[in-house]
């Protein structure tokens, strides 16, 4: 179960009233029970169940069951669609190990807004679904011609667009260290755009095959054999 408080030996968790319907109406475990926490910051902890109510309850840490696990250092930036696909995205971008999720607004963004707050609880929810003990940022949507403008110079980009050469081809030659991956929109990018993306100094165009995916599977295509060439 995902906390937003810290976890530590002895620490007391209230819990909120969904916390405690899910805990104790849903999965109906009472005092003394066991339950697993993360918060993405301390590792996962085993805790107790101190009190158990219908609107509220507490848990006890007793000892942490295993180390905060952080995935490499990769940025998922996709600008988002349909609001059912978007979801999609950030469940399978923390599913898949990303550090950072960044919503990006391109020239043919289909979406000009995102329910950030809404994404970042499908990012806990994912994270909990596969036994992560690490959660993803999930960004408020940005331009992304200010991303592009205040680049780190060392983040290395794959840029998935028309090209000759296959990501994995490209991700074989090169090594680990930050990397971001960049999907568009239903519509692709601008040529502007494209200028603009190529320019940044660490940039390699990528194929993801001869067909054209929908930008949700792009996105979990890409960052498959991202995390099969570079990922641990
Ligand atoms: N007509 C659009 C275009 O001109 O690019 C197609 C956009 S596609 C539906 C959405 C995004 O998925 C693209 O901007 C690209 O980032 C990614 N994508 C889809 N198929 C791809 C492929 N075969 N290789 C590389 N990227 C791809």
């Amino acid at each position: 179960l995902y906390v937003d408080q810290p976890l530590g030996p002895a620490q007391p968790v209230p819990l909120t009233r969904d916390q405690a319907h899910y805990l104790f109406g849903v999965m109906r475990l009472g005092q003394g029970d066991k339950v697993a926490l993360f918060n993405g910051q301390d590792g996962e902890w085993q805790a107790e169940v101190a009190e158990a109510g219908k609107r509220g309850g507490v848990l006890v840490c007793a000892e942490q069951s295993r180390p905060l696990q952080l995935p490499p250092d990769l940025w998922l930036i996709f600008a988002p669609i349909k609001k059912a696909r978007t979801d999609f995205i950030v469940e399978k971008a923390t599913e898949m190990g990303a550090a950072r999720i960044l919503p990006a607004q391109t020239e043919f963004t289909n979406s000009e807004r995102i329910r950030q707050d809404r994404l970042q609880a499908h990012a806990v929810e994912a994270a909990e679904q596969c036994g992560g003990t690490f959660v993803p940022e999930v960004a408020d949507l940005t331009k992304l011609d200010r991303l592009l403008a205040d680049w780190p110079e060392d983040r290395r980009l794959m840029f998935c667009d028309e090209a000759e050469v296959g990501a994995s081809k490209v991700l074989g030659d090169a090594g680990p260290g930050p990397w971001a991956i960049l999907i568009g929109p239903e519509g692709g990018f601008s040529e502007a755009e494209r200028r603009r993306i190529t320019a940044l100094p660490q940039t390699s165009v990528v194929s993801l095959g001869p067909r054209i995916l929908r930008a949700d599977t792009a996105a979990v295509a890409a960052m498959t054999v991202w995390q099969q060439a570079l990922g641990d």
